[in-house]
């Protein structure tokens, strides 16, 4: 077996990593992903695909490893190595190996939404870490600004991790310089396991309340499944439903009860949002993590749902990967996408014939498309389209869309942050790309891309449209069956 890394291998091969991406989306290059940011490649199979391509093969400089042996070593998990060294307490450096390949192109500057902004770019960043500007770099608030969308990375031919730079450099400021209510989150996270403080009984008492609400509504004789020991499966919450949306707890609750669902939720540490993953808080992420797949094996439960958040189903996957790569070898991570497809399709749950009779349009999150797909190498984008064609009249896209999709303008933290016109400007394409649909619905699956577009987007570009979560569509059109009752536990 070989390990590659697909901007090193596409820039040794000269042809675009995205084309590798394919190879191995397709299969055509068979391949299983490891820890940072690396493939494990058959090398036979590697070497039969050059030749396919009229490609010399003979001369990379190649790293074999024996397929029963670890993968890779313990320094070489760590994903940021390559960019970033950070010890806040010897003050703000970074080590500039994976960003000194940039040629300076402007691809990525060419393709950022808040280029221009502060007169910074993605450019100007990577060439001030390759020219050494550490401390200029940290002071400066446009990294702040930027949402993580990857777009510029996207675009980058020599494979430049700009992101990855981006978070070295949010690492590296002091933590009460952190800009807005990020790190005091961070901070009531690791001392209440949610990063909105919530007491336990709190947590408890309300969702009860819901429940009792949702029996008394829809479905006769629901009680929410709290720290059930031996479900199947044990779902996280976003801490804003139990804080200030209460009501929306009742989309999945719903869905799990039509379907005869087996599923938990633990009374602490229940929140799978890390907003540590924005600050470059890597402490606080594993804690949080941690914390996560304890509950995991102390309820034994054999699948985890992050359903709430593309950032928390994208940063908790990844910490899992970087810190529990044993551990979570347990259990099966799900994604929003796999279950409802999975519900759908072994008519688990049944929805009403387009019972939505409007033009509807899908927004891809950046965290489980761009994002899922250069990480775990999967992007979701025909789960949810597919889904919404169902339950609406007509579907129509956006363009760009899927991977190539705007952001709407709130990923990296910016929702939590006090840039409020820039995180406006940025979600401009978003907008005008809803309004060039004439939709009257839009559909996401994401708690900050749905508050963006309906608190923030709609008001300042002026769009008449509404806006669902994909979870919250399916809820509204299922058929509750008379004799739906809770999953059982075993
Ligand atoms: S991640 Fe997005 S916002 Fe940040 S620099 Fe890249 S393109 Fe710009
Ligand atoms: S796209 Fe990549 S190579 Fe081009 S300027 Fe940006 S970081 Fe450098």
């Amino acid at each position: 077996m070989i390990v590659v890394q697909i901007g090193r291998l596409a820039e040794q091969l000269g042809v675009h990593r995205n084309t590798i991406r394919n190879w191995i989306r397709s299969g055509r290059l068979p391949a299983r992903r490891v820890p940072g940011k690396r493939y494990l490649v058959d090398e036979e199979e590697f070497i039969k695909l050059c030749h396919a391509y009229g490609l010399d093969a003979s001369a990379l400089q190649i790293r074999r490893v024996s397929a029963a042996s670890s993968p890779l070593s313990e320094a070489e998990e760590n994903w940021d190595a390559e960019t970033v060294l950070i010890p806040r307490s010897q003050g703000p450096r970074l080590l500039v190996q994976g960003v000194s390949v940039c040629l300076t192109c402007g691809s990525c500057a060419g393709v950022c939404p808040i280029a221009g902004v502060d007169d910074w770019d993605p450019r100007k960043v990577v060439r001030m870490a390759v020219l050494g500007l550490e401390e200029d770099l940290v002071a400066a608030s446009w990294p702040w600004k930027c949402t993580l969308c990857a777009k510029c990375e996207q675009a980058c031919p020599m494979g430049v991790d700009i992101t990855g730079l981006i978070m070295a450099v949010r690492a590296a400021r002091e933590r009460d310089k952190v800009p807005g209510a990020l790190h005091k989150g961070v901070v009531t996270m690791m001392e209440t396991g949610n990063n909105l403080g919530i007491p336990r009984e709190d947590f408890v008492a309300c969702c009860e309340a819901v429940a009792q609400e949702l029996a008394e509504e829809e479905c006769p004789g629901f009680q929410v499944p709290l720290d059930v020991k031996g479900a199947r499966l044990l779902v996280t919450v976003n801490s804003k439903e139990p804080f200030a949306e209460p009501r929306g707890m009742k989309h999945w609750w719903k869905i799990f009860y039509a379907a005869g669902e087996s599923w938990t939720i633990p009374t602490e540490n229940w929140d799978g949002v890390q907003w540590g993953a924005y600050t470059g808080d890597d402490e606080a992420v594993r804690l949080g993590v941690g914390r996560i797949v304890e509950a995991m094996h102390r309820l034994q439960v054999e699948e985890l749902l992050l359903p709430e958040c593309g950032h928390a189903y994208y940063a908790v996957r990844m910490a899992l990967n970087r810190w529990y790569a044993e551990e979570s070898r347990r259990f099966r991570v799900l994604t929003l996408f796999d279950l409802l497809k999975d519900y759908i399709d072994k008519g688990r749950i049944q929805l009403r014939a387009q019972p939505f009779p409007v033009t509807a349009t899908y927004h891809d999150p950046c965290h489980v498309t761009r994002k899922s797909a250069k990480a775990f190498g999967k992007a979701y984008d025909k789960e949810a389209r597919e889904i919404v064609r169902r339950c609406c009249a007509e579907f129509v896209e956006m363009v760009p869309n899927r991977e190539d999709a705007y952001c709407c303008g709130a990923g990296g933290g910016l929702a939590a942050l006090p840039f409020h016109e820039e995180r406006v400007f940025h979600g401009r394409h978003k907008a005008h790309q809803i309004r060039r649909t004439g939709a009257a619905l839009v559909v996401t699956s994401c708690h900050n891309c749905r508050d963006q577009i309906l608190k923030s987007l709609r008001k300042e570009y002026d769009l008449s449209v509404e806006v669902k979560l994909l979870w919250e569509l399916v809820a509204e059109a299922l058929i509750v069956p008379p004799n739906a009752r809770q999953g059982e536990i075993i």
